[in-house]
């Protein structure tokens, strides 16, 4: 089967799929993304994605390339195009194409739009969540605007990377005062030892995750409490369980911080349950 990635208007081969050499999301990082989950060829979260995916493009004063009926045909035609069952949908969105200047373009020059869905294995996914994930911290080196799903991704890359030469999936950014903010591409959560969940308060050092919003919703409805504060490293290596959420791992358990086992270094039991139960709470749209 052929790839194919919806480029401004057009399905086109994998091979051929190709953005202007002066696109500034390419020179400037000017750009904006959203991934989504796809789950027996339906989306999942949708809507909440599509309103912070308009947030992004609001902050940056980038113009909504398209009414929000034709976002959700350029998905589902790429979703069916690539006969994808399980996996995901990555939307990208740039200022456009003009020669290279600091300066915004006049607003006649389009936005750049790319549209891609891929597989993704449930299988490989479950058994990673079986077995649990290492994360590594690091210091958060990011700009002040964390809470803009940028394409500026080189320090999550740059920190992903160093993670994986000591055996860690995931890298943890951690502030100036030793609080941890989130993960490289994931929002941090721990358990308290009384059971309670604790994740950092939303402010502009994150980004709002989509799971973790669909997540909070599923606690309330099973009154499980949650207290949204910073947290330390400390504090996180001592708690009972820790896990990530993101649109491709759910609810992801963390057994090692920085090499130090969490709990007895499997996972948390709440963890794993909130796992199972994520899909419950969120939205699958229709086809
Ligand atoms: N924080 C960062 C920095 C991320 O890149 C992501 C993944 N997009 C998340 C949090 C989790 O967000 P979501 O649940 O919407 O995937």
């Amino acid at each position: 089967m052929t790839r194919t990635i919806y480029v401004n208007g057009q399905y086109q081969p994998y091979a051929e799929a190709c953005v202007h050499a002066e696109d500034r999301g390419f020179q400037f990082g000017d750009a904006v993304y959203e991934v989504c989950e796809v789950r027996r060829g339906r989306l999942v979260d949708e809507t909440r994605h599509m309103q912070r995916l308009a947030r992004s493009l609001s902050e940056l004063g980038i113009p909504q390339p398209m009414s929000k009926g034709a976002w959700s045909r350029v998905m589902r035609e790429t979703i069916r195009r690539n006969r994808v069952g399980d996996g995901l949908v990555y939307l990208q969105v740039s200022r456009g194409a003009r020669p290279r200047d600091f300066l915004f373009p006049p607003h006649d020059v389009k936005p750049t739009v790319v549209c891609l869905a891929r597989r993704v294995s449930p299988a490989r996914l479950e058994a990673a969540a079986a077995e649990g994930i290492a994360v590594k911290t690091m210091p958060d080196t990011r700009w002040a605007r964390c809470d803009i799903k940028t394409v500026m991704l080189l320090p999550a890359s740059l920190a992903k990377e160093a993670a994986r030469g000591e055996g860690a999936k995931e890298a943890w950014f951690v502030d100036d005062t030793g609080h941890v903010t989130e993960g490289a591409s994931s929002n941090a959560w721990i358990v308290d030892r009384e059971g309670r969940l604790i994740t950092r308060q939303i402010d502009n050092a994150i980004l709002r995750g989509i799971t973790r919003t669909t997540l909070i919703d599923l606690l309330r409805r099973e009154g499980v409490e949650l207290v949204e504060r910073v947290f330390s490293v400390e504090e996180a290596q001592a708690a009972r369980e820790a896990f990530i959420t993101s649109a491709t791992n759910f609810v992801m358990p963390v057994v090692r911080i920085d090499g130090k086992p969490i709990g007895n270094g499997a996972p948390g039991l709440l963890s794993l349950k909130l796992r199972a139960e994520f899909h419950t709470a969120a939205e699958h749209a229709e086809r």
